[in-house]
């Protein structure tokens, strides 16, 4: 990581201070002004207007309480949030993340990288983020139901078509995008489609939203193969994780030739040498809401199960961790180079340390940060808010299509940005600075 100068360096301080014990939100500030040191020495106006002071600070965060009522008859409480961070492209976009260990710090990271993110994708939305600390695990779909139709009480006000629309995220599916969707139809009076986005198809939602993030990182990293005159063919790839983003990158990178051989949850992986099962693996996550434990159980024999360990122990040549934030450190990143891993792409939000990412760099590994390789969820929210507004619905097929050249104009962009700016295949400096200028021109262009 590049040594912040001076301006850089002051703003990075402000933001320490501002924000105390939001380690998460600390990391991926750092992280994008990085980048942006050959930015600020070619256009000052960014700094000396305050455009990256002013992005730092949300425009609004939300945070509320959460009571309801579980399947004994007792109160439960939870904590809600909305970080509301900028909106100079658009309404507030990004999704809702249900886990027991979110709290401010989380979502704000996770906003900020939203707004790059989006700017990235070349849509008109601008970078949100929300969730709870409540732990979905274990509850009965009557809690949950009554979880979301508490947390929307309190949301639904923050929200709407023009203002904020939010999605999924780690813990927030379809059935809780239905609950959540329902109540605010009920507190509003209103079929606004355009409010969340990740709908089921009978009710609003795009064919390929769910698949989206999954296959937009595998058609990113399939660029960047490209690039290397590579493909897919032939390629070992361990994917980490098992829930959205997993299922359907290991689906992807499958029919593009290549085969997963690991995946994982918290508890371990597993590795399946012939490839894993993508049929099974969505019975049991989707439908049985079980564990990659019971994959290993009900493919038999030859599939082992590694109780705690690392995935990234297993050899591949290319890595797609996709579970959740800072799951791949140093010691993992020197693992995958040994073992021969050459290309890494983030599914999931940060997966990547700034040791792990240093690692890689020194190795010469391709790197494609989440912002860039996972944009195809947002990407193709902001579809589905297209198909909302103008009453219509896409095919698969077409809207595939759509994802698949989006996920090449971000890879492109990336890659360009790059080299215009002095760090050619640097996807992490062409993600942050592409997305910087495009967020920062709107908001010099829509005045203080
Ligand atoms: N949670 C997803 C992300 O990290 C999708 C957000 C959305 O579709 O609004 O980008």
């Amino acid at each position: 990581m590049r040594d912040l100068d001076d301006k850089l360096h002051d703003i990075y301080a402000e933001v320490l201070r501002r924000n105390p014990g939001e380690g998460e939100f600390h990391q991926t500030v750092r992280e994008v002004l990085g980048s942006l040191g050959p930015v600020v020495a070619k256009h000052p106006e960014y700094a000396d207007d305050a455009v990256i002071r002013r992005l730092c600070e949300p425009e609004r965060q939300v945070i509320f309480r959460v009571p309801w009522v579980d399947d004994g008859g007792r109160v439960q409480l939870n904590r809600g949030f909305r970080v509301q961070f900028n909106s100079a492209l658009g309404p507030f976009k990004g999704g809702l993340r249900f886990h027991p260990r979110v709290y401010l710090g989380i979502v704000k990271f996770l906003g900020f990288e939203q707004i790059f993110k989006n700017a990235l994708t070349g849509m008109p939305i601008g970078g949100g983020k929300g969730g709870s600390d409540f732990d979905p695990k274990g509850r009965s779909d009557a809690e949950v139901m009554r979880f979301c139709q508490s947390f929307m009480t309190e949301l639904h006000r923050h929200i709407g078509e023009y203002v904020d629309v939010p999605a999924g995220d780690i813990g927030v599916g379809r059935r809780e995008i239905g609950y959540l969707f329902g109540q605010y139809k009920r507190l509003t009076n209103r079929y606004e489609s355009g409010v969340l986005t990740g709908k089921g198809l009978a009710w609003g939602g795009s064919q390929v939203r769910q698949e989206a993030t999954g296959y937009g990182a595998v058609f990113f990293v399939n660029e960047m193969l490209k690039a290397r005159g590579e493909t897919y063919e032939g390629k070992r790839v361990v994917v980490s994780g098992s829930g959205n983003v997993a299922i359907y990158a290991i689906e992807k990178v499958h029919q593009l030739g290549g085969t997963v051989v690991a995946c994982s949850d918290s508890d371990g992986y597993v590795v399946d040498e012939k490839g894993i099962d993508t049929e099974l693996l969505k019975e049991i996550k989707d439908v049985r809401r079980g564990r990659v434990r019971d994959y290993a159980d009900a493919r038999g024999s030859g599939v082992d199960h590694v109780a705690g360990g690392s995935i990234w122990d297993v050899p591949c040549d290319i890595a797609l961790p996709s579970a959740t934030q800072n799951e791949l450190d140093e010691a993992g990143a020197v693992t995958l180079v040994k073992n021969g891993c050459r290309v890494v792409g983030e599914g999931a939000n940060m997966p990547a340390t700034p040791d792990a990412i240093r690692a890689f760099d020194d190795a010469g590994v391709g790197f494609a940060p989440g912002k860039a390789a996972n944009a195809g969820g947002v990407a193709t929210s902001a579809l589905e808010m297209q198909q909302n507004a103008s009453r219509d619905s896409w095919t698969f097929e077409h809207t595939e299509e759509r994802l698949e050249e989006i996920m090449r104009a971000i890879h492109d962009r990336c890659a360009e940005t790059a080299e215009e700016y002095g760090s050619p295949g640097n996807y992490i400096a062409g993600a942050n600075i592409a997305g910087f200028i495009r967020v920062a021109d709107a908001m010099l262009a829509l005045g203080i």
